[in-house]
């Protein structure tokens, strides 16, 4: 009984998640100019089919959505060679994320995920009252190896980033396999792709044919770091019993009208999909070439950013360096909670962007 409780109290663990902070969007005072590239948006904006397509839902704003986004379902089966019974769309993957957790995770038990992983993992994780398990990297990338080691009898959840985000690493899907074939059957293998359409690997997949044979493995997805951030548009693929689960916990109406419209104008827009990918591909590797050359070191990346390592003098830090940065408006993004308190992220921006960033690191570094 907690009668005697002067007000409310959060379950217990609650108060111990620490918030997710998202990246900094604002320059300081005086700043006119400001180059957001803390949040791995599309620098090329949304598809303009799917602004088209949220600017004629505004007109019909006070219906309902369908409670299941079948017909943007339908689109992302099409686009994918998919049964659509074998997907939910949720609000952003981060939504679907928390379902999985909520949906398979109870108190006393462990969910997996490794020590530089996406940080919303083990906010879900302690929000469904389990205990996160983190494990340690080798070279900033996922070890198939130590994840395994770290399943215990009451591990119910592996979460992999695949790309990873903040390191931009990935692992072949000969890794994958691996894993899954390593692990329990009993236990969920989630594979966040979030990155998935940006990857230009041969040895790399998103986890589709998986996620469509295995009974223990999902792939998440996102249309976020292509174009709709702001419209909150995610998608799990997945086997029907876990299908079936995710939907008796989801909010009816969990994906609104202009998500789901935009949506359906985005994935079906695959010029847009291929110049965003392109652009991304010329300037992930220019990027990374000429911070290579100013010195600094960049873990390689397969995403639509890169992994910044400073100097360990305190005048040329990655703080100093997004003070820096930041009177210039370059806005990257700090991962000092993602263990690298050193280390700036940084996405690919427009040519504008990305040519200045290295410009003012280069006299940065003079400095
Ligand atoms: C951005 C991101 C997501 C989810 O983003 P949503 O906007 O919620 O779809 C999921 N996983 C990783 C690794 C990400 O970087």
């Amino acid at each position: 009984m907690k009668q005697d409780q002067a007000r409310p109290t959060p379950r217990a663990g609650i108060m111990d998640i620490e918030a997710y902070v998202p990246g900094k969007s604002t320059a300081p005072a005086g700043v006119t100019k400001v180059y957001k590239l803390s949040s791995n948006e599309n620098p090329l904006g949304p598809s303009p089919k799917a602004i088209e397509a949220a600017r004629e839902v505004a007109a019909k704003l006070d219906v309902y959505p369908d409670g299941t986004a079948r017909r943007l379902r339908e689109a992302i089966a099409e686009v994918h060679g998919l049964n659509p019974a074998n997907i939910i769309c949720s609000n952003g993957s981060d939504e679907i994320l928390g379902l999985l957790a909520q949906t398979y995770l109870a108190p006393g038990d462990e969910a997996v995920f490794t020590e530089h992983a996406f940080m919303v993992y083990k906010i879900y994780i302690q929000a469904a009252g389990a205990k996160p398990v983190v494990v340690k990297e080798t070279d900033e990338r996922a070890d198939v190896d130590a994840v395994l080691a770290a399943v215990t009898l009451k591990t119910r959840i592996v979460f992999l980033a695949n790309p990873n985000n903040p390191t931009g690493t990935y692992l072949p899907f000969s890794e994958v396999r691996r894993l899954h074939a390593g692990l329990p059957k009993n236990v969920l293998l989630v594979l966040d792709a979030a990155y998935a359409e940006y990857v230009r690997r041969n040895d790399y997949e998103a986890g589709i044919e998986l996620a469509g044979s295995a009974e223990n493995v999902v792939m998440t997805r996102t249309f976020s770091k292509l174009g709709l951030g702001g419209a909150r548009v995610g998608w799990m693929y997945g086997p029907a019993h876990i299908v079936d689960a995710i939907n008796r916990v989801r909010g009816p109406f969990n994906v609104n009208a202009t998500a789901i419209e935009a949506g359906i104008a985005s994935i079906r827009d695959r010029a847009h999909l291929e110049r965003s990918v392109l652009h991304n591909e010329r300037w992930l590797a220019w990027v990374s070439a000429e911070l290579t050359v100013l010195g600094l070191r960049v873990t390689p990346s397969v995403g639509n950013f890169v992994l910044i390592h400073f100097h360990d003098d305190k005048k040329h830090s990655a703080a100093a360096a997004d003070d820096y940065l930041s009177q210039r408006g370059y806005i990257l993004r700090r991962v000092t909670g993602y263990g690298f308190p050193n280390a700036l992220r940084m996405s690919i921006g427009t040519e504008e962007a990305n040519r200045g960033v290295v410009e003012a690191l280069t006299t940065f570094l003079k400095s």
